[in-house]
């Protein structure tokens, strides 16, 4: 394997300090399987234990800065963020594989979240209320939790953290923050940042390892107040149930099986674009990713041809290269994954269109095209999260059957519909049972401002993102005063 010179070497932070870990590891570049992008230090329970530690330790402090204090170390981080956007992006490019341009985009979304979660700890208040009772006044007020695991997936690793770690700091919790093991080096730059940010030792850890070592024993620690998870449904059910069990406060951001409707009324270029950025961007590899394209009867034919013809334009190569569309699959297990869920699609009957190739490139690494199969709504490829670029279209009869599909499946995080006609889009906005809808855009790309999240398997507790993250990272007091 080539050690690039731009390796980092990724140490845990914790209580203030740099540390070595009990182990280390490598992650790779998936554009060049031979370049090393960072060592990097892996925990083990007692290490991640002391790092808890550390944030109990840091809480009351912590907790009892001012909004001015806290304001000012977010604000500073997010400028940080934002004026090293382009060295970030290249590093998040490096190690997880999406395009420069999402991944820059990404290392700015990182900064701007910082910045808004500044302006929401001087913003943050309670209510005064009339009591029932003369002479009582009764005020509901907010208080932060305590000690936050923030536990995240590899998909955006500057972009999640971010919007976890901001507000959980933004309202006086203390943080431990364990990124995914594939992009360490992504999750140690965020710490660097935050690291230079003035905040008083122990008030953010950084532990770096397995799922099942460092994540399971910020989980089972009671020492953790709340957790909030981004990753897969399985892990995030087998973390519910271990959290609840002993009333830690819990929030779940897990997979989606989003559906793209497109009705004959709509502007099928228009269409088409959705499908292409919602299914295939980032490598498919986004929980909200369209993965169901819905299309009713009498388009269904041309807006696949023109489909076809716009994924057969689609450039697949190196994330670092300029004028590419679509960069590598994050690592070998995933890719394949991808391949064995398209073997299977061929294997139940689905109609293969398009890619769904393994490709060679001039760098070894993980490649393939951009998959489509004409599905059944039974079949596993209309069914099951895959995480690539690999999507169905599924034929409906007219609206209301493109309503039922779009709504028969497990997952409920997002849904898009294509059509001019505003009754159906105000309709299908009313009716599609999950947490966001898209009208004329794709499934995938949200804004920072605003609650993100879903229904059914794709989420759980409280939305994260915009002002209701407080719901999640504070709790409430009403107190009552005879005056
Ligand atoms: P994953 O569930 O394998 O891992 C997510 C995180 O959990 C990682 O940091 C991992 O180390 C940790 N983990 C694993 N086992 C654990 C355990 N027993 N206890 C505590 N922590 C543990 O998911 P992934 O492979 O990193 O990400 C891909 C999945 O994430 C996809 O299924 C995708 O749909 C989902 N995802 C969802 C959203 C969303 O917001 N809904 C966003 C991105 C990704």
């Amino acid at each position: 394997m080539k050690r690039s010179h731009l390796q980092q070497n990724a140490r845990q932070y914790i209580n203030g300090r740099w540390e070595t870990g009990v182990t280390s590891g490598l992650s790779e570049n998936p554009s060049d399987t031979r370049e090393v992008v960072a060592e990097y230090a892996r925990a083990d329970r007692s290490q991640t234990e002391s790092a808890i530690r550390a944030a109990v330790d840091a809480f009351p402090h912590w907790s009892r800065t001012t909004p001015q204090r806290r304001a000012d170390v977010l604000d500073q981080i997010g400028s940080e963020l934002l004026a090293r956007r382009e060295e970030l992006g290249v590093l998040l490019a490096r190690e997880e594989g999406k395009t420069l341009a999402e991944a820059i985009a990404e290392a700015t979304r990182a900064g701007q979240i910082f910045k808004f979660f500044a302006g929401e700890a001087l913003r943050a208040g309670g209510e005064t209320m009339s009591s029932m009772r003369p002479g009582v006044q009764v005020d509901v007020t907010r208080e932060p939790v305590g000690v936050v695991g923030l536990i995240a997936p590899w998909n955006f690793p500057l972009a999640i953290p971010a919007w976890k770690i901001a507000p959980a700091l933004a309202y006086g919790n203390s943080v431990v923050f364990k990124p995914a093991e594939l992009v360490p080096a992504c999750g140690w730059a965020l710490a660097e940042i935050i690291s230079r940010a003035a905040l008083p030792a122990g008030t953010f850890n950084l532990v770096m390892g397995s799922g099942r070592e460092v994540g399971q024993a910020i989980v089972d620690s009671p020492l953790v107040d709340a957790i909030s998870f981004t990753g897969s449904v399985e892990t995030g059910e087998r973390i519910l149930r271990a959290a609840s069990a002993r009333h830690a406060k819990v929030q779940l951001e897990m997979g989606g099986k989003n559906p793209l409707v497109v009705l004959a009324d709509a502007d099928l270029e228009l269409a088409v674009d959705c499908a292409v950025q919602g299914a295939y961007f980032s490598t498919g590899q986004r929980c909200t990713a369209s993965s169901r394209l819905i299309v009713e009867a009498p388009v269904h034919d041309a807006f696949v041809a023109r489909l076809r013809r716009r994924m057969a334009a689609l450039k697949v190569g190196h994330a670092l290269e300029r004028g590419i569309d679509i960069g590598p699959v994050v690592d070998r297990r995933q890719l394949g994954q991808n391949m064995a869920s398209i073997a299977a699609a061929i294997e139940e009957g689905a109609e293969h269109v398009w890619g769904g190739e393994l490709l060679t490139r001039p760098t070894a690494g993980h490649y393939m095209s951009p998959a489509l199969f004409l599905a059944r709504p039974h079949q596993r490829v209309a069914r099951e999260e895959i995480f690539g670029p690999v999507a169905c279209v599924l034929r409906a009869d007219d609206y209301e059957h493109a309503l039922v599909l779009a709504n028969d499946t497990p997952f409920g995080l997002c849904a898009g519909i294509c059509t001019a006609s505003l009754q159906r889009a105000m309709h299908f906005k009313r009716h599609a049972k999950v947490g966001m809808t898209m009208v004329n855009l794709p499934t995938a790309g949200v804004d920072y401002h605003v609650p993100f999240g879903g229904r059914k398997a794709s989420s759980y507790g409280p939305r994260e993102q915009g002002r209701y993250a407080a719901e999640f990272y504070t709790t409430v007091k009403t107190g009552y005063v005879m005056a």
